[in-house]
């Protein structure tokens, strides 16, 4: 998602950012508006996608402002043409869905009122300086028509996101609303089969009146859904697994006294990439494959000790697998040794938590299904 769009700006300090799809939009309003005869058609064009881009841009700062008020930061907000997404780094709160669905309420509700907030205030705005100004006109929203766009955009926004199809705005308000019943990955199934009701809905509509766009969100809520899906079932086994279920217990440990080349011919005989390095009892660095090549390479032999990377964490084999993928995640580390009691009694490294990780989800998956 990411690689996909390009940065335009901050606003209260959260990035916003901007996908490359809603670029090709505004060429394509560009080319179809330009087309007429009217010179300043394209131009009203434009300012009419800035009038939604800007609703879509303060629609998402709702989400991430409250948000952040209740200490969830906000990495950033993509723009896609079929409106917003905002980037929330949940890896430092504890989801404990009993206690956050109120929260949730909140931060999902936050979008579309801020959506009606506008329309509201732009209407009785506009009423106070235009009398008689004609709100119902059609068509509502038009590139003629820059101020009822204004209200109508704003009012579409926030009824349309308020619909329970998951992971819409309304179908987040319901997900957090069935956490207070059940776990939040049941949670989750049941508003993603209701979000794919409403996105065949959607889909089936848009065909039948020839509304693309109509078809297009059908698409996006559909397959938004099953990725959530997805992510809730990735997050509770990263939550609910101990390291000591996943960590390596049969693995190589290097001596701060062996040579590099020592080291590579351990190395050559494990499918291992990352290395305890351990004198005695004692953890005293780590270092990987690719870091004995590396120094290899550049400086010649030489002892591990002195190419080992002396800063790392450890991990008890009591902590959750979320946890050690933070540490792993926030220092950039690939390694993280599971003591107990002092003791070295396995090692967590990314590659095997990547595997371990997909072999749990699958595993839980068939107890549920059974
Ligand atoms: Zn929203």
């Amino acid at each position: 998602m990411r690689s996909w769009s390009i940065p335009a700006g901050k606003l209260f300090g959260i990035e916003i950012r901007i996908h490359l799809t809603f670029l090709f939009l505004l060429v394509f309003v560009w080319t179809t508006e330009s087309s007429t005869q009217d010179p300043t058609a394209a131009l009203r064009g434009l300012a009419l996608v800035g009038v939604i881009f800007g609703s879509v841009v303060l629609h998402e700062l709702g989400h991430a402002l409250v948000a952040r008020g209740a200490g969830i930061p906000a990495k950033g907000i993509i723009l896609l043409p079929i409106g917003g997404v905002t980037i929330l780094d949940e890896s430092q709160s504890i989801p404990d869905a009993s206690k956050t669905w109120q929260r949730d309420v909140r931060i999902a509700a936050a979008g579309p009122f801020v959506n009606l907030f506008i329309a509201g205030v732009s209407a009785a705005a506009i009423a106070a300086v235009i009398p008689n100004f004609a709100f119902l006109a059609k068509p509502l929203v038009h590139s003629g028509n820059l101020l009822r766009s204004l209200v109508w955009s704003n009012v579409y926004l926030g009824l349309f996101n308020l619909l329970p199809a998951y992971p819409m705005d309304g179908g987040r308000v319901l997900r957090a609303l069935f956490t207070r019943q059940m776990d939040p990955i049941q949670a989750t199934q049941r508003a993603v089969r209701i979000g794919h009701a409403f996105a065949i809905l959607f889909m089936m509509v848009g065909m039948l009146m020839s509304n693309w766009w109509l078809v297009m969100i059908g698409f996006f809520v559909f397959i938004g859904a099953q990725l959530e899906e997805r992510s809730a079932v990735f997050q509770s086994v990263l939550q609910s697994v101990r390291l000591e279920e996943v960590m390596l217990t049969d693995f190589l440990t290097l001596s701060p006294a062996d040579t590099l080349e020592d080291a590579l011919d351990k190395a050559v005989h494990t499918l291992q990439d990352d290395f305890p390095v351990v004198r005695g009892s004692d953890m005293v660095g780590v270092i990987s494959k690719q870091k004995i090549l590396d120094v290899l390479r550049v400086s010649g032999n030489g002892y591990v000790q002195a190419a080992m990377n002396r800063i790392f964490e450890v991990a008890s084999k009591q902590e959750s697998l979320a946890s050690a993928f933070r540490k792993l995640s926030a220092r950039n580390l690939s390694i993280i040794p599971v003591v107990d009691e002092q003791h070295l009694v396995g090692i967590i490294t990314l590659q095997n938590l990547m595997h371990s990780m997909a072999l749990l989800a699958e595993s839980r998956k068939l107890r549920r299904e059974s």
